[in-house]
């Protein structure tokens, strides 16, 4: 089990042990930990010849390839920050995060030169564009082999996220490199292992970079000297031929991912054979697809629960908490060692198990700050503690449970509605592929309960089929008052739906009240 304090001792402390074991591969191109190693530390030496100096924030928009791995390591080895940009973001909203990062150097794929170049001329702190495709190489080529002489420690940034903006425009959550190794080594110290990881593992990462389930996924991955196989972008065709001709052993998803997956044609056990544990987690995830896929990939699952602010996972659902039948499936799963849950009340007093309240997580792999953003940094880490934003409960076996995100409640005449109950019952109907439920204006209840929905494909309900279905499994208050028919849900880049598409058409002209 390798001790590694920071993002820069990983690829060096594998290719001086196993230099020719493939540490990356994407899009048919392959790099070997020792390639890994010498092309990260020429990006090293490349910022700090640009001009760089530690600290300095480094942006890469583009999507998934092994440039982006040299750019990560060589940023954590020359101890800059690297701020990784949603390319399917709009060009004022990149214009946003580069602005509010302060990027010095931009690194672009050909798809986003175009975006690129229209907004990098206003930006004042930007020094140079490199083109992935076109200029990165000969970039890189220019500068000594040696790396500058400068040491991340593990408090330092490594990482600048911005959160997708489900709830607002983006921020920056600053993560350091212990966020990365912090859950990993409390395991290790209490004698386990987050990973079964084994000599020969081949590990997908599906989710992009840009979100922390990639780029905490993908550390894992490289820290346990394991080949690490990514693709450009999630598209589940290409996802199940890489499982199957890989022979990927581990890999890592949110919801939708695995929904689509088994939603491919033909889709079996043997498509899986291969596949030893399925890490999910990043959004709710409905039963029904839960159980569809224990049944159908026959591996070990383990459910992953946390936030950009906590450094991705704090809570954890392990393969032995996935019994079909069992109630354990609707939990989240429990804090690892060194990580501690409350709940509060509106009033921060914390309410004793069983009772829903805001869940507020400690963990040594939480986020350093909100960039440049004190007040909000202060409205979410209290004393070390992160505030979630969800709303859930602990059991008596410390168990949690994510009812939903507090801000997506639903009050109905003063009782509180979490969509993701009614979401996961509208999921049980043969005719329903996915449900979406939002709050909607009413003028005698405040608020009314709003489902969209999106039916399989040759299927159809309307909606007395789905009231009557709902009332053999909600109480007559959550049961929608009205239903929009959709052909898909409007999702980001990570695979969540984005609320407040849906929202946005009801709210327009009125002030949405939550809590
Ligand atoms: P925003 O920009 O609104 O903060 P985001 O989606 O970018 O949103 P993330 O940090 O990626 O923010 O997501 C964290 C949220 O995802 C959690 O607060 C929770 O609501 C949800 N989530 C993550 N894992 C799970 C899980 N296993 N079960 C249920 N919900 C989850």
């Amino acid at each position: 089990f390798p001790n590694l304090r920071t993002v820069a001792d990983v690829v060096g402390f594998h290719a001086a042990r196993q230099p020719d074991t493939t540490a990356i591969t994407c899009s048919g191109r392959s790099l070997t930990y020792a390639a890994l190693h010498r092309e990260s530390t020429r990006v090293a030496a490349a910022l700090g010849a640009a001009g760089l100096r530690p600290g300095a924030r480094v942006a890469y928009l583009g999507m998934e390839s092994e440039h982006y791995y040299e750019i990560l390591f060589g940023a954590a080895k020359s101890a800059m920050v690297l701020v990784p940009v949603n390319w399917r973001l709009t060009a004022g909203e990149v214009d946003h995060i580069l602005r509010d990062s302060g990027t010095e150097l931009l690194f672009v794929d050909r798809g986003q030169a175009e975006l690129a170049e229209k907004i990098s001329a206003d930006l004042p702190r930007l020094r140079a564009v490199v083109e992935l495709d076109s200029e990165y190489a000969a970039w890189k080529a220019a500068c000594p082999d040696e790396p500058p002489a400068l040491a991340a420690t593990e408090d330092d940034p490594i990482v600048q996220l911005y959160t997708s903006g489900t709830t607002g425009l983006p921020k920056g959550v600053v993560l350091a490199h212990r966020s990365f190794f912090a859950i990993r080594d409390a395991l290790a110290g209490a004698g386990l292992h987050w990973i079964d990881w084994r000599p020969g593992d081949r590990s997908l990462i599906g989710i992009p970079g840009f979100h922390v389930g990639g780029v905490w996924w993908a550390m894992q991955g490289f820290a346990a000297g394991v080949t690490n196989v990514a693709m450009p972008r999630f598209d589940s065709t290409a996802a199940l031929r890489l499982i199957r001709e890989v022979g990927i052993t581990t890999l890592c998803v949110v919801p939708s991912m695995l929904r689509l997956l088994l939603a491919e044609p033909g889709v079996g056990e043997a498509d899986f054979r291969t596949v030893r544990k399925i890490v999910y987690g990043g959004s709710p995830i409905a039963e029904t697809l839960l159980r569809e896929a224990i049944a159908v990939c026959g591996a070990d699952f383990a459910q992953i629960y946390g936030l950009t602010e906590t450094g991705n996972t704090a809570i954890c659902l392990p393969p032995a908490d996935h019994v079909p039948g069992g109630s354990r499936l609707r939990a989240a799963g429990r804090p690892y060692p060194g990580v501690r849950v409350k709940i509060i009340d509106a009033d921060g007093a914390e309410v004793p198990a069983g009772t829903v309240g805001e869940v507020c997580l400690h963990t040594p792999a939480r986020m350093l700050e909100y960039w440049a953003n004190p007040a909000a940094t202060a409205a979410t880490l209290v004393d070390g503690w992160v505030h979630t934003g969800d709303a859930g409960h602990v059991d008596e076996d410390g168990y949690l449970f994510i009812s939903d995100r507090i801000k997506d409640m639903v009050i109905v005449a003063g009782e509180k509605i979490f969509p993701a109950e009614i979401e996961n019952a509208l999921a049980k109907h043969p005719a329903v592929a996915e449900a979406a439920v939002i709050g909607v204006p009413d003028d005698r209840f405040g608020e009314a309960v709003c489902a969209f929905v999106a039916l399989r494909p040759h299927h159809t309900a309307g909606p007395r089929d789905l009231v009557l279905f709902l009332k053999d499994h909600l109480a007559s208050f959550k049961i929608p008052a009205r239903f929009e028919f959709i052909d898909a849900m409007p999702r980001n880049p990570s695979g969540k739906i984005l609320r407040r598409a849906l929202r946005d058409r009801f709210w327009r002209d009125r002030d949405r009240r939550v809590n």
